[in-house]
Formats: C-alpha cells, sequence, structure tokens
C-alpha cells in the first residue's frame, strides 16, 4: 500500500509565528522543525500500524528542506528541496492509494487562522476554482483526485480541518491547535499532537475504501485574487490570464490540471512584482 504525505509546517502544534516557520531563524526554527518532523513520524507510525507498507513524503514548506532525515523512519523515501514544478503535489501519481496532509493551515482570507495564506502571503489573497475558495489543502487535494487519488488525513489547526473535513468527508481530521488570532494559539502539547496524528493515521488507512478522489470536473475558472495591484500587473503578462479589476484575474482551463499549473505559475510570476530592486 502505498501513502503520500505532503507535510507543511505552520499547521504544526504551537506554532504561531513566521520565525518559528522560518529556515534563516537559528532560535525558534530549529525546535519547530523537529516538532514538524515528529509530526510526519507519528503519521507514518499510525500508517504503518494500519498496513501501509511504501510512504513517499513530499517535504511541502518554504525551501521544502525542513524536515530532518535521522529522525524519520530509514525506510521511506523523501522529496526534498524547492523549487519544484508541482509544489506541495509534486509526485502524487496514479497507483498512490492515499494522501496525507499533515501540518496545514487556514487559507487566507480567513478569519480564525493561524498564519493563515495561500501558497504565499505576499502574493495570494484569496483564489477559487469554479466559485469554490480553495486552501493549499483543496489546491492539492484537487490534483490528487484529478489523478484519481483520495485524501484520508488532514492535520493542522481546526479551521483547515474542519472546512477540509466538510469538503472531503471520508478523510480524518486531526486539530492540533485552535486559532486564537493570526498570531496566537490555543495548542496542544507536541507529545499530544503526535499521538492523535498516529491514532488519525491509523484510522485514516482503514477508511481507504470509502475515500473518493476530490475533483472538479470538466473545464475550471479560476479567480486569483492578488496581494496588490502590482502583482497582479505582472501576473496579467501571462497569455490566458485576463484582468478582472486592479487585483483580480481569471484564468479559464480546459481541467484542472492546466488550472493548478497556471496557478502555481501566477504564483512565482506575481514573487517578481515585490523583489525589491
Ligand atoms: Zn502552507
Amino acid at each position: 500500500m502505498r501513502i503520500y504525505i505532503s507535510c507543511d509546517m505552520e499547521g504544526t502544534a504551537g506554532v504561531c509565528v513566521w520565525r518559528q516557520c522560518d529556515p534563516e531563524n537559528r532560535e525558534e526554527y530549529p525546535i519547530y522543525r523537529r516538532y514538524m518532523t515528529q509530526e510526519v513520524r507519528a503519521a507514518i507510525e499510525g500508517a504503518r500500524e494500519a498496513g501501509a507498507t511504501d510512504i513517499l513524503i513530499n517535504d511541502s514548506h518554504s525551501s521544502m528542506r525542513n524536515l530532518l532525515f535521522d529522525e524519520l523512519p530509514a525506510d521511506v523515501r523523501l522529496v526534498s528541496g524547492a523549487p519544484k514544478p508541482y509544489s506541495m503535489a509534486e509526485k502524487i501519481e496514479p497507483g498512490v492509494d492515499a494522501v496525507f496532509l499533515t501540518g496545514y493551515h487556514a487559507k487566507g482570507g480567513d478569519r480564525d487562522g493561524v498564519l493563515a495564506h495561500t501558497f504565499s502571503d505576499d502574493v495570494v489573497y484569496r483564489v477559487t476554482m469554479n466559485g469554490t475558495e480553495c486552501s493549499e489543502a483543496l489546491l492539492v487535494a484537487a490534483l490528487a483526485g484529478s489523478r484519481g487519488v483520495p485524501i484520508v488525513l488532514i492535520t493542522g489547526d481546526s479551521t483547515i480541518v474542519r472546512e477540509t473535513t466538510r469538503a472531503l468527508p471520508w478523510a480524518v481530521g486531526v486539530a492540533v491547535k485552535d486559532a486564537i488570532g493570526f498570531y496566537a494559539t490555543s495548542t496542544l502539547t507536541p507529545q499530544a499532537a503526535q499521538a492523535a496524528i498516529r491514532t488519525g493515521a491509523r484510522e485514516a488507512i482503514r477508511r481507504i475504501a470509502a475515500a473518493k478522489p476530490f475533483t472538479f470536473p470538466g473545464n475550471v475558472e479560476m479567480l486569483f485574487e492578488a496581494t496588490r495591484v502590482e502583482v497582479a500587473d505582472f501576473i496579467e503578462l501571462m497569455p490566458g490570464f485576463e484582468r478582472v479589476n486592479g487585483r483580480t484575474l481569471r484564468f479559464s482551463a480546459d481541467g484542472y490540471e492546466s488550472a493548478y499549473r497556471a496557478y502555481v505559475a501566477a504564483v512565482r510570476l506575481g514573487a517578481g512584482a515585490i523583489t525589491p530592486p
């Protein structure tokens, strides 16, 4: 049984400010990358207890070089480093039995979200696909779904867990913290979070038979709301993007795969508009 884990960091228990997730930070980041790694390990242990054998992990945060190799089981495979074309969804392929999303967080624009954002706090305010507002979890879920692969586990803050399990009712949700504000949280301890994730992962594997790929079928219209006008100015340069208003662009795709690719490309191009000279 092949399990794929896309692991982000802002939804890790305890995390409530950017510097805890910033690889440049020398004080707090080394502590929190260890907690992130331990949560991934807990998910692997739970999956293994329920019969998973083949595990591929995609480190999906920032530099995408966060996980501590020597704290992972020896017989997993790791996708490490960035940038990579499909980003948080790199190497989700047909033949994977199910996907776990760990350390995920509320989407940009959410009110009750610790460090809420969607791919880039600097570039993206909000993105919708066929009218559905998308979090990182839903964007990845739909790419997995387009390849016939279901999401069975989501861990992170209670806002993203609630929203994702509403859209994907077959998935197990493990909320490790609640938002008090953008930079404050009421959180489980790392130990308690890891125990809950391990139990959740076990249950998620048991539910695979009932899980469904999540899809946006047919043509997909993406509305991309940038954080600023100058970001939208850059994204508009790309053929296929049509300006709706100062900060919003529309992209019509012949399927979700194209929409996802256009989204990732827009995030990367848009970032070029805010790099200081
Ligand atoms: Zn993220």
